[in-house]
């Protein structure tokens, strides 16, 4: 057999992948040469994918209560339990809670579903979990949000900043187009900012360990900087608002809440201040934080107050955790957004999708934000809850009052590969989704670049597409709209609701896709007038009702301090060679070769405080939970400051719940929460 193009599953660099299968059940992996995001690279979880489509233990069949049902069974009791609730309490008494795993096409029925059908806004991802704060952020400063570069800026600059982003290990193929630019091209210099000295390091001409959460201390100094030192850009200042507010801001911070020493400060702030070319590529270290919003805007006033935007090799630059985050982003799969980067609380915007979908009840308010969504089914405001793709009860913050809050609803419809994660386990309904191989769809990844997912197999047992399962819910409730045979008469219908929104000013225009030839489809940044290579902003237009950039007053803020009782702060995040709770890349031996179990990286000095001794277990606990982890001695985290991954979920010591840590702290304006710290106490278990 010939192979196949699609595009991996896992992180938002969003390779292409050549899958063939051999005939005896296997599948031949290599990276897809001709897709412009990887150009033939892989990283080991890509190139292990072919070990982790084996079908043991998949869920096969609905269902009900724990008894194999059929489709129709199955689809009819969730149909009736959703409109029973929504009968007796109304719409927002359910929600959808979605996934970065999801397709395009998938986000976009599910969107249709809640937000014009049922009448309520209650659909959030655990997108919410990763870039929520970036979006907020955009949004505050270009009134829309729009990531304004590309890859290939990275490799075009003359310094790339790396802030709360592990690369080397998050988006391994991006880093190694980096390190590849930087072999070519010694005098491209990188600077890595984190408390961590992470791998990303290892290539680095300058490690900055950051006090953990002072990164828009540092971001204020800089604009402090920039403008003391006559480096503002004049001429594209006059597309931008907010200067003066954003410059008395920035003065409160000091450099001694950095806690860097003065040298590594003072040589940061030149070089950033005296190079042109510099893309300033930021993650989850920034985004999951309390103040992630603030974080973002400040990175990005340094941007606008210089220019240092829309051109090649230089801009700020939001990295997104998940293969299709992106496209969740634009189908308008948040809580606060509406499809095709329209805004849900405009009424012209509403108006106008409602009229495209001939839809009865338009939400009319943004819906409930992941945390507060769980909150809500905990109190019973939520009352029926359908999970599609992902794992609350270990991934949300706080996982263990989620899990309750999920165990006590009064109906839960799960659809996953699995039916035994922690989240399926809790179902009253679950139902047998199609996994990567096995269904079609398009993803977006980090650069706005839409490639296809294929197919190259059936889905085992009677598992089906989500975007299939979500259609014959809505018509078994009675609704219109949702009779599509394929995912390409969905793309279609979503690429004709760009056009609109595009009438209505929004960057996401994706109409010169319509009656494209979705099996041939090649991946395409969007939007595809700009044609790649283009950039957002070049002309200093912004999608503001003035049309300027707004610079945005950052008040940095530190993390609480700790207490007695809880002396440590808890940094959480992800390992190189797994991804999420391991449902898949936990099925691939060399994968577990790297790091196999939990563990928690503690400073040797933190060790010898507590009496651990390296591979011994430590107890890790606060109010919110415990884990019991493996004690890997390291320097490369601060004192105080132990490291965790976020991976794992087992019931028996080593046990490595991380997120029951976590507290449900969320930032103000983006809903996210701060995964990245918590509070905790230590002792040899
Ligand atoms: Fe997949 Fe990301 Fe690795 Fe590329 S870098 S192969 S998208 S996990």
């Amino acid at each position: 057999m010939t192979g196949v193009s699609t595009t991996c599953p896992y992180c938002g660099v969003g390779c292409g992948v050549i899958a063939t299968p051999d005939g005896r059940g296997g599948v031949q992996i290599k990276g897809d040469p001709d897709h412009p995001a990887n150009r033939g690279r892989l990283c080991v979880k890509g190139a292990a994918l072919g070990e982790t489509l084996s079908t043991e233990g998949r869920l096969l069949s609905p269902m009900i209560r724990g008894q194999q049902a059929t489709w129709d069974s199955a689809l009819d009791e969730v149909a009736a339990r959703f409109s029973q609730t929504i009968a007796a309490h109304g719409p927002d008494s359910v929600a959808l809670y979605v996934s970065g795993q999801l397709l395009t096409e998938d986000y976009y029925v599910a969107n249709k579903l809640m937000k014009g059908f049922i009448g309520s806004a209650n659909i959030d991802t655990n997108s919410r979990l990763c870039m929520a704060s970036s979006v907020a952020g955009h949004r505050r400063a270009f009134g829309s949000d729009t990531v304004p570069g590309q890859y290939e800026d990275l490799e075009l600059a003359d310094l790339v900043v790396l802030v709360g982003s592990n690369l080397a290990w998050c988006h391994p193929v991006l880093h190694q187009r980096l390190m590849a630019a930087k072999a070519v091209r010694p005098a491209l210099k990188i600077v890595v900012i984190d408390p961590r000295r992470t791998a990303t390091c290892e290539g680095a001409d300058l490690h900055l360990a950051l006090a953990p959460g002072a990164d828009a201390h540092l971001f204020n100094l800089l604009l402090c900087q920039l403008a003391d030192q006559g480096h503002l850009n004049p001429d594209f200042l006059h597309h931008v608002t907010g200067l003066d507010a954003a410059l008395a801001s920035a003065r409160i911070s000091t450099p001694a809440a950095t806690g860097l020493p003065p040298a590594d400060l003072a040589a940061f702030l030149t070089l950033w201040a005296s190079t042109e070319r510099v893309v300033t590529v930021y993650s989850q270290g920034i985004n999951q934080s309390d103040s992630g919003t603030d974080k973002v805007n400040a990175i990005l006033n340094c941007h606008l107050a210089t220019g240092r935007i829309g051109r090649p090799g230089m801009g700020p630059f939001s990295i997104t955790g998940q293969p299709n985050a992106m496209g969740g982003r634009e189908v308008g799969g948040l809580a606060n957004m509406l499809a095709c980067h329209l805004d849900l609380e405009n009424p012209t915007h509403r108006d106008a999708v409602q009229g495209f979908w001939a839809a009865p009840a338009m939400a009319t308010q943004p819906g409930l934000k992941a945390v507060d969504m769980f909150r809500a089914v905990e109190d019973g405001r939520i009352r029926a809850l359908w999970v599609l793709h992902t794992n609350p009860a270990v991934t949300m913050p706080d996982a263990d009052r989620v899990a309750r809050a999920i165990a006590a609803c009064d109906f839960v419809a799960v659809s996953d590969l699995w039916p035994n994660t922690d989240t399926a386990r809790l179902a009253h309904v679950l139902l047998p989704a199609a996994g990567w191989g096995e269904k079609n769809g398009t993803v977006t990844n980090s650069e706005r670049m839409i490639s296809r997912q294929r197919g190259f197999a059936p889905p085992p047992g009677q598992a089906r597409a989500d975007w299939w399962q979500l259609a014959q819910v809505a018509q078994r409730m009675g609704f219109a709209g949702f009779d599509w045979d394929s995912p390409a008469q969905i793309f279609d219908e979503y690429a004709r609701l760009s056009g609109v929104a595009g009438t209505l000013g929004s960057d996401f225009d994706i109409s010169g896709l319509v009656g494209t030839a979705y099996e041939a489809f090649a991946p395409v940044v969007w939007p595809q007038a700009a044609k790649r290579g283009g950039r957002f902003f070049a002309d200093g237009r912004f999608h503001t009702p003035d049309g300027r950039a707004r610079m945005m007053p950052v008040t940095a803020s530190l993390p609480a301090a700790v207490t007695k009782a809880l002396p440590f702060r808890l940094n959480t995040g992800r390992v190189r060679d797994q991804w999420h709770t391991m449902t898949r890349t936990g099925m691939a031996p060399r994968l577990t070769q790297h790091l196999g179990e939990p563990y928690l990286e503690l400073h040797p000095a933190d060790a010898a405080g507590l009496g651990l001794a390296p591979a011994s277990l430590a107890e890790v606990s606060n109010s919110h939970g415990r884990c019991i982890l493996r004690v890997m001695i390291s320097d490369k985290v601060q004192p105080g400051h132990p490291f965790a991954p976020m991976h794992w979920t087992g019931e028996t010591a080593p046990t490595g719940r991380i997120d029951a840590l976590v507290p449900g702290l969320t930032d103000p304006v983006s809903g996210q929460p701060a995964s990245k710290s918590a509070t905790v106490a230590i002792r040899p278990f």
